[in-house]
């Protein structure tokens, strides 16, 4: 199993093989490929608090929604705050499609039950995990940069999951998308000893530079997921670095902060 990447024109978007063959969703990480955004931003950036041209934005959303085949105004977005907040999308919820970021909710992770109603969350570095139960019909989208790996945002949006919808871990098939990866993720000691404490040895290898140490998101966010109750062959890695792949990827640290985002979304049909 593993990620692929879908041309269309010139734009590419990247499909998980384990969410694909579930059926009841459809769902996608955006590339940089294609779209409107002029350098720094250049290609298809959906960040919506970034300084790129509204218009760009506004244009690569159009772009992307109508591949998923959506209405932009169904979509409901997320701006990640890195904490572990977790928005709830149900009949209650009074967020009228939300249009360039206005009103995006505050939060690191979403979860919904409602069919035609797609979530969607920014990344440029951190990961994206994509969960998916096709028991309870429910999907959720957690941002997990080091931080919301160390605050288990994944753990905790099944959970919630669970709470609102009846979802059990065991039933969830996972997706971790791109991210800075174990090749280029430098961190200090403190940052790498949380990491230690919570998921082993095995998500650090040494750097060259003294007292610096690479971290591995994708094992971290795994080890975490399986933890939580996840099957192991229901957990699916892009294993695809952003900071290594800039013909696809925003990367947040290799473009020092100017740069754009990449959208995951997934939607239930
Ligand atoms: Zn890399």
């Amino acid at each position: 199993m593993s990620a692929q990447i879908e041309k269309k024109g010139k734009e590419a978007y990247l499909r998980f093989s384990n969410l694909e063959k579930l059926g009841f969703l459809k769902h996608c990480v955006t590339t940089r490929a294609g779209g409107f955004s002029k350098a720094p931003f250049d290609g298809m950036n959906m960040g919506l608090f970034t300084e790129d041209s509204r218009e760009s934005v506004l244009m690569n959303h159009k772009r992307a929604a109508e591949h998923m085949g959506f209405q932009l105004s169904d979509a409901v977005f997320t701006n990640q705050v890195h904490g572990d907040g977790i928005a709830l999308i149900d009949e209650g919820f009074t967020g009228e499609g939300f249009w360039l970021g206005e009103r995006a909710l505050e939060k690191d992770a979403i979860i919904t039950r409602l069919p035609a109603r797609p979530i969607v969350a920014f990344f440029a570095d951190c990961a994206g995990v994509f969960v998916a139960d096709p028991v309870q019909k429910a999907v959720g989208i957690a941002h997990a940069g080091w931080k919301g790996t160390v605050k288990e945002i994944g753990r905790k949006t099944i959970e919630a999951m669970g709470e609102a919808f009846g979802s059990k871990a065991s039933d969830c098939h996972v997706a971790v998308g791109p991210s800075i990866g174990p090749c280029c993720f430098e961190v200090q000691e403190d940052v790498a000893r949380l990491f230690s404490q919570l998921y082993g040895e095995s998500v650090l290898h040494r750097a060259e530079k003294p007292g610096r140490w690479k971290v591995d998101l994708w094992e971290a966010n795994r080890i975490q997921l399986e933890q939580a109750g996840v099957k192991v062959e229901n957990i699916e890695v892009a294993r695809l670095c952003t900071f290594c792949r800039d013909d696809l990827f925003y990367s947040h640290r290799r473009d020092k902060g100017k740069t754009g985002r990449m959208a995951g979304i997934m939607e239930i049909i």
